[in-house]
């Protein structure tokens, strides 16, 4: 039945069981340890042969129920709830790479799975080539006897370039790696990878799925046989696992998911066109602009282009920084998709790790902001950004 639900139904209703108290609203279950009947119940349960929880980190009601809504959204097999989005970034890998192996990554992607992928990997002997993932052969030519994974977000910080999920599953098929894909920007709302045929989704919860800048968690989605290896061998011996009181307020944060969606979406496609026509920004790059690249998979692949926005200032360093610090409702804050808007500033924030000729390569100057659209009224949105750019 729950698959022919609407979304919009199934981020209330999905994955809910009904509870023995018969309370609404799903128990928060805060416990690290389950108590069994006895030691012959014990043992099944560690030997699986007996469903039941028995401890927080192999698994919990509170979690379960995120799992099962996620996993329902995604329309994958299963999903596991992780302690950050990066938590849920790296048991992705970890299970699918050893010693010896290769990862062909987006060259770019977000500044800690850089991080994870040149540092932390590579100490374990895994090799790791970043190529433009709107190149098809490029990312062919990079195939080597070893590689055993591609890897990428769309749209993709800061320019939002979008890349084709058909095409990258048909390669991933074709030479039998497994696909992963970081959906953050998007949700299952508005693109659903593993039905472009993407074994792997991943999210940092943290951003739109709990919506309210709460909580650090994220959530990886795959089939069963992957899940065996995600939730019950890394997560389970790595253990960058949710608490369950983050996997409640997540639970919460959902039910409103599509209609924060709707608002956050009609705001930014206001605020692109606005910005697009301003004479004090020469460059706004936004999915759902038709000036944008990835416009032509806007309605297809993605149903709506999201509420992120980046954009030039007719300005040089200085000048930028004046103008985020004198503008009015924005806070200055990394992360994306909470209530309220954000602005921040790529070149000395989220891509400072890059030295000045890397952030050349790609293309961050000093005068490209990056705005998350909160769930503000558009009219004062666009107001503050108007006040702001007349003081430039
Ligand atoms: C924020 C973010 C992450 C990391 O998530 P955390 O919850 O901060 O660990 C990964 N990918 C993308 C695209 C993000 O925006």
């Amino acid at each position: 039945m729950q698959e022919k639900w609407q979304q919009a139904t199934q981020v209330i209703h999905a994955g809910h069981i009904p509870n023995e108290h018969g309370a609404l609203v799903t128990p928060l279950c805060q416990s690290a340890t389950f108590v069994f009947d006895n030691a012959e119940q014990g043992g099944a349960r560690f030997a699986g042969e007996e469903p039941g929880f028995i401890y927080t980190r192999l698994g919990n009601p509170t979690t379960a129920e995120l799992e099962r809504k996620i996993a329902a959204l995604e329309g994958s097999d299963c999903a596991a709830a992780t302690a950050s989005g990066m938590a849920a970034v790296s048991a992705a890998l970890l299970a699918n790479l050893q010693n010896g192996d290769h990862l062909i990554a987006s060259n770019a992607v977000y500044g800690c799975t850089f991080a994870l992928m040149n540092s932390q990997l590579a100490k374990f002997g895994i090799e790791v080539s970043l190529v433009d993932f709107s190149r098809l052969d490029e990312i062919e030519a990079a195939i080597k006897p070893n590689t055993k994974v591609l890897f990428c977000e769309t749209p993709v910080n800061p320019h939002l370039k979008v890349f084709d999920l058909d095409a990258i599953a048909r390669i991933a098929k074709a030479y039998k790696l497994v696909s992963v894909v970081d959906n953050t920007f998007m949700t299952p709302l508005l693109q659903q990878p593993i039905k472009h045929g993407i074994d792997i989704v991943i999210h940092s919860a943290t951003k739109y799925l709990n919506g309210h800048g709460d909580v650090i968690a994220g959530v990886v989605c795959s089939s069963r046989e992957q899940m065996d290896v995600i939730k019950y061998e890394v997560l389970k011996d790595i253990g960058g696992v949710i608490s369950p009181h983050d996997a409640w307020l997540i639970l919460r944060g959902l039910k409103t998911l599509d209609v924060r969606l709707q608002r956050h979406c009609d705001s930014a496609e206001r605020v692109a066109e606005f910005l697009e026509g301003h004479s004090k920004v020469s460059k706004v790059y936004y999915p759902g602009l038709k000036t944008h690249c990835g416009n032509g998979l806007v309605g297809h692949q993605m149903k709506r282009a999201g509420g992120v926005i980046a954009f030039e200032l007719e300005a040089d360093l200085q000048a930028s920084i004046k103008f985020i610090n004198q503008l009015e409702l924005f806070s200055i804050a990394v992360s994306l998709g909470d209530a309220e808007s954000l602005i921040q500033h790529p070149a000395s924030m989220t891509h400072s790790p890059y030295s000045p000729e890397e952030r050349e390569k790609a293309g961050i100057t000093d005068n490209l902001l990056r705005i998350s659209i909160g769930l503000e009224a558009v009219e004062d949105i666009i107001f503050a950004l108007d006040k702001g750019l007349a003081a430039l």
